[in-house]
């Protein structure tokens, strides 16, 4: 007799994550993905790591290799601190593995079943994925390139448990808050009593200037701010962090004592020793300059193959994505396995909206791909948009009717 296993609820709101499912397609050979947001490997400073893997292994190999603290390596959790730009104290901030992981930490916190969530229109689907289990109520609120619209959160922010939000280059637009937008959402937030979960893993990625100091800074007891190693180090570190308000540190700490007891601490360790004397003010740079170029050259591609087309996009100042909106009438998700038979895959955007999504739009990566795997990508792209575009209709072509004019 076969094993009646009953799944929980929380199991039957988990769905496998479509980008997930999009890489796997990828995969295969001969594919452009401008899908998944894996951040450039060129820029993963293996040599700083191979050096630090040895000094950590000959200083304190050990306590490296030992259970550690949940909260987190003291130099790093000091790091972190002190390279935000506003005053927190290193209690605040609790080392995560992966800011995936302070998503997942947050939503066991801070929901209920049926408690209502915020999220902006469209969001990362990562977060949709870890709130889902806590059943909550996902509620998107209606956005503009300045973000969250003020009318929309008046009608919604009373009794929501919270507001996530991505204010730099956000997952999966590639939009960012101005500064007016920033201070005019967290006074609206305070005079609602709405807490923000300010999620920022794209901030330094800057191609021109730096973003607005984030939200947190400018009312850090009502803000939860998640941060990320992964894009400016490794993701493969699967290093995050969160900085929580007094009142929430502790629960995020059982929490994450329940997950996982605490982040490998040699990674922990690892990142340290890498980061020590100014390390990221060296290598930062460097990823930024390459994504802006990724990013201009699709940008270029982009100008150059779709013009005529109908097809809209934005220019990000920032990040790894680009969000397009195909022509009126047009599926991005129904025409991907077409693209993918052209040889181009992208993520469509219906992936991440917490509720009624645009058919129209999709996700473009611009810093996986080389250059030319842009350009060639990027043709492929509108050849397939160009075939699907509705054919206009043969009219029958009418009779002049003599009206004894000639013109
Ligand atoms: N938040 C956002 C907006 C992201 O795009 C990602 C990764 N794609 C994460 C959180 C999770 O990143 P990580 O767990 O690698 O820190």
């Amino acid at each position: 007799m076969s094993t009646p296993w009953t799944l929980s609820r929380r199991a039957e709101r988990m769905n496998p994550s479509v980008i997930r499912e999009i890489l796997k397609l990828t995969a295969q050979p001969g594919i452009i993905s401008l899908a998944g947001g894996l951040p450039s490997p060129a820029t993963f400073p293996v040599d700083a790591f191979a050096q630090a893997c040895a000094e950590v292994l000959a200083t304190d190999g050990p306590a490296a290799l030992q259970y550690a603290a949940s909260e987190g390596h003291g130099p790093l959790r000091e790091w972190v601190a002190a390279q935000l730009p506003w005053a927190v104290d290193p209690a605040q901030v609790l080392i995560t593995t992966g800011s995936q992981q302070a998503l997942d930490l947050v939503g066991k916190v801070l929901i209920d079943s049926g408690s209502r969530v915020l999220v902006e229109t469209p969001t990362y689907l990562g977060a949709l994925q870890a709130f889902a289990p806590m059943e909550p109520q996902i509620e998107g609120v209606a956005c503009t390139d300045e973000g969250p619209d003020p009318d929309d959160l008046v009608r919604r922010g009373p009794s929501a448990r919270f507001l996530y939000v991505l204010p730099n280059f956000q997952n999966p637009t590639g939009r960012s808050l101005s500064e007016g937008a920033r201070q005019a959402l967290v006074q609206q937030a305070d005079r609602l009593g709405l807490p923000l979960v300010e999620d920022n893993p794209y901030g330094e990625l800057w191609f021109d200037q730096p973003p607005p100091a984030p939200l947190s800074a400018r009312h850090p007891d009502g803000c939860l701010y998640l941060g990320s190693f992964s894009k400016v180090l490794a993701p493969g570190l699967r290093l995050g962090y969160v900085v929580a308000p007094k009142a929430i540190f502790p629960k995020l700490l059982q929490a994450k004592q329940a997950a996982d007891l605490h982040t490998p601490g040699f990674n922990q360790r690892l990142a340290s020793a890498v980061l020590r004397d100014g390390f990221m003010e060296r290598h930062v740079p460097r990823v930024r300059a390459l994504y802006r170029q990724q990013c201009r050259v699709m940008l270029d591609a982009l100008g150059h193959e779709m013009g005529g087309l109908g097809v809209q996009w934005n220019a990000p100042e920032g990040g790894m994505f680009l969000w397009l909106r195909l022509p009126e009438g047009m599926d991005a998700t129904a025409l991907l396995p077409q693209a993918v038979a052209r040889g181009v895959a992208y993520v469509p955007g219906a992936a991440f909206y917490a509720d009624s999504a645009d058919p129209r739009t999709l996700r473009l990566s611009f810093v996986t791909a080389s250059e030319d795997q842009i350009r060639s990508g990027i043709a492929a792209l509108a050849a397939t948009v160009r075939e699907a575009l509705p054919r206009p209709t043969a009219v029958p072509v009418a009779r002049p009717q003599s009206s004894g004019v000639t013109a």
